[in-house]
């Protein structure tokens, strides 16, 4: 402990330069400036503990090129590996493309899910001689049920609407019997029914309750 007034020891003596066999100090790290990744929101060198690590190296390679090469240029892998056993490497690798996997697998989903959905044609029997039909589920692929009954309405020349169903869901009504030519118009992407696979369309019948009439 230095007395007060006494000249501070002169710094001239280098810590460890004096000593070659010391082993070199630890490179000092820069502050991370408050930088967080666009695609998985961690800091960009935690980017390999989300699950997009892929699309994290695209995107930090576009917006920050120097961390990119901090990161993830051959030489900082390659240190970076070298402190991993074989094993360790191996598991971390392995990790790291399950959880990619299991991203893409839950986009995926939604659109499977988008996929799955059915789209119903009901011809629904009002009397011997009426019908009307109903298309259910077009909503699920992307297409404004509003402008389909409109199109509905001028390609058959009659009424067609937008109502709700019994369970409250919106739905296409359209008057008289034209299931047949509706599912022709979903095969044939005519206007707006476009991009609906045919497989998820079923045609239905309800007939009238016997005695109802
Ligand atoms: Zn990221």
């Amino acid at each position: 402990m230095g007395k007060k007034g006494q000249a501070p020891p002169p710094a001239t003596i280098p810590a460890q330069a004096a000593d070659p066999d010391a082993p070199p100090p630890p490179e000092p790290v820069p502050p991370v400036s408050v930088l967080y990744c666009a695609v998985c929101t961690y800091p960009p060198e935690y980017c390999e503990f989300g699950a997009s690590l892929t699309k994290c190296k695209d995107w930090l390679k576009e917006e920050h090129p120097t961390l990119f090469d901090k990161y993830y240029s051959e030489e900082a892998l390659q240190t970076k590996l070298g402190t991993l056993s074989l094993e360790a490497q191996q598991k971390l690798e392995k990790d790291v493309a399950k959880k990619e996997v299991k991203a893409e697998a839950k986009a995926d989903a939604a659109l499977k899910k988008k996929m799955a959905s059915q789209i119903t044609i009901k011809r629904i029997e009002r009397n011997k001689r009426k019908h009307i039909t109903s298309v259910f589920g077009l909503e699920a692929f992307g297409i404004d049920l509003k402008k389909a009954a409109k199109q509905f309405a001028s390609k058959f020349a009659t009424g067609a609407s937008v109502t709700k169903n019994a369970q409250g869901l919106e739905e296409i009504v359209v008057s008289g019997d034209v299931s047949d030519e509706i599912l022709e118009m979903i095969e044939g992407e005519v206007g707006v029914l476009k991009g609906i696979p045919t497989d998820n369309v079923e045609l239905v019948e309800e007939k009238k309750k016997k005695g109802g009439d």
